[in-house]
């Protein structure tokens, strides 16, 4: 099955539209809503990653509804064992928003945006701690430190799902400069050790105390 294409119930498929780390321009929206009324079941769904899903397209149409996505410009992807759509707050545009989250998550979303991982691997990017929680559950979550001006908090190996995990603290905090390096090393980490299928949560929880200082010796430069 291509990227982005979700099998759903009754033989029917969503094709999930990526923007740009959760921004949609006005004519990505008219085309996702052409494609939805054109071959889909006439409507749209806004994912918890920032993506949307063009729901309910029946198997016989999903090559027209591809080709027509494509045709209008639209961008799909975000599923499988992939890097998944990096998701930043509203901190670029919110008051409290300490730095401009955006930006981050397009640089992230550049670098690594549908690369290969031993399973789906999520970021997020947060601009003040309100969002702690959403941080702790990302594979990689990145917070402002609070008290530290243009450093940041990472947090690893966080999960949802059905055995939710909160991610574990990095330890020291991190220049805004060293966050896309940090993130890329992260990764590598994980495809270095993680089995075909084991989320970095369980890697981590596997390898207890001794791999997360492994990781953390391997970011400890950049800080
Ligand atoms: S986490 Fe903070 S900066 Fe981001 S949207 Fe929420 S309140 Fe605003």
């Amino acid at each position: 099955m291509q990227n982005g294409i979700l099998p759903q119930k009754g033989g029917r498929y969503a094709l999930r539209v990526v923007g740009s780390c959760g921004v949609f321009t006005p004519d990505a929206l008219r085309a996702a809503a052409l494609v939805a009324e054109r071959c889909g079941g006439g409507r749209v769904t806004a994912t918890s990653r920032g993506t949307l899903e063009i729901d309910r397209i029946p198997a016989g149409r999903l090559d027209e509804a591809v080709a027509l996505a494509g045709e209008l410009g639209l961008k799909w992807g975000g599923t499988g064992a992939t890097v998944r759509a990096v998701t930043a707050c509203k901190g670029t545009d919110c008051r409290r928003g300490v730095f401009d989250t955006h930006r981050l998550a397009l640089q992230l979303d550049r670098a690594y945006f549908g690369t290969p991982a031993p399973k789906k691997f999520k970021i997020g990017v947060y601009g003040c701690p309100n969002s702690l929680g959403k941080a702790r559950g990302q594979d990689v979550g990145i917070l402002p430190a609070p008290g530290e001006a243009g450093r940041f908090l990472l947090f690893v190996g966080g999960m949802m799902g059905r055995r939710p995990r909160l991610g574990d603290e990095l330890g020291s905090t991190l220049p805004e400069s060293a966050l896309v390096e940090a993130v890329g090393r992260i990764l590598a980490f994980y495809r270095r050790h993680g089995a075909e299928g084991q989320r970095l949560g369980d890697l981590l929880e596997e390898g207890g105390a001794p791999l997360l200082d492994r990781l953390r010796a391997e970011l400890k430069e950049l800080a």
